[in-house]
């Protein structure tokens, strides 16, 4: 197994990718612990993990509390010995704002993406070095790379800040044999794409900019995540892993 003897927190792992993450993560022999603000689903997929034979815990989690980032790594060390990854998974999408460039809109973004995962290697360094190293994933998107015609604004500037912050973090805890890597979806069939994939013109336009003709599955940036987890990416840090069926290639 490919992540075998290793303990796994995944912010956002109650729905989405970050659940995908979480259940492929325990197949592959790691205790995870689930951290979200949404308690039922996050319960949810803590009992289907168990089911299915493996380890979880859900842990409360809001990634803008220093408190609770604090509580999440305290409870993958009580339950499961020590940490040796973290996903920074947990994002929201902005759309409710539209394009509204409201001060409002910029800080509610900015702080689950980007101050969300600042809080959550801050608080995941000292345990990782504890434990003789680690591994960081951070998950960004293609939008923080290129700009939109449909995204808001703030989303892509919290998604570009995850993604060069993933490279000093890289740089300067490699000593301590601790890496961190970004991860860069395209669009990919979750529920925050529903509002924009139940609308089939929004769904066709967004479908017509990727190369590959069709929209990603959660499972396809899952395998992604497991490679940056793994010790079979030993080599690999400060580098930007794109899952975008091509969109930034053209
Ligand atoms: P999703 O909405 O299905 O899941 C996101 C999860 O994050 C939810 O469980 C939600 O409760 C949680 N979350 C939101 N705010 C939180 C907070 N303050 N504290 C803790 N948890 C919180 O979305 P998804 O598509 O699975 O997104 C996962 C990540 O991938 C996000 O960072 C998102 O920005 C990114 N991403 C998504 C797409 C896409 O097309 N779906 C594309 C590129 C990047």
């Amino acid at each position: 197994m490919r992540l075998e003897g290793k303990v796994a927190l995944i912010s956002g792992g109650a729905r989405g990718m970050g659940a995908v993450e979480a259940k492929l993560f325990a197949e592959e022999g790691a205790k995870v612990v689930i951290g979200d603000i949404l308690e039922e689903e996050g319960r949810k997929v803590e009992t289907e993990i168990r089911a299915a034979g493996g380890e979880a815990q859900f842990v409360k989690l809001d990634v803008t509390r220093e408190e609770d980032w604090s509580r999440a790594v305290e409870a993958s060390v009580s339950h499961f010995g020590k940490l040796n990854v973290l996903v920074n998974n947990a994002g929201i999408s902005g759309s409710q704002w539209g394009n509204d460039l409201t001060q409002e809109a910029w800080d509610a973004i900015m702080e689950v993406n980007a101050t969300g995962v600042y809080l959550g290697t801050k608080a995941a360094l000292p345990e990782m070095r504890k434990a003789g190293g680690g591994s960081i994933i951070n998950i960004s998107s293609q939008m923080g790379i290129v700009g939109s015609d449909a995204t808001h604004p703030a989303y892509n500037a919290s998604k570009g800040a995850v993604r060069t912050f993933t490279k000093s973090i890289a740089i300067q805890y490699a000593k301590d044999n601790i890496r961190c890597n970004s991860v860069h979806p395209g669009p990919i069939d979750t529920p925050m794409a529903d509002a924009i994939f139940d609308d089939p013109q929004k769904l066709e336009s967004v479908r017509s900019k990727v190369p590959m003709g069709r929209i990603g599955k959660p499972e396809e940036v899952a395998t992604g995540v497991l490679y940056l987890a793994s010790n079979e990416s030993s080599y690999v840090t400060g580098a930007e892993l794109v899952i975008d069926g091509g969109w930034i290639a053209q």
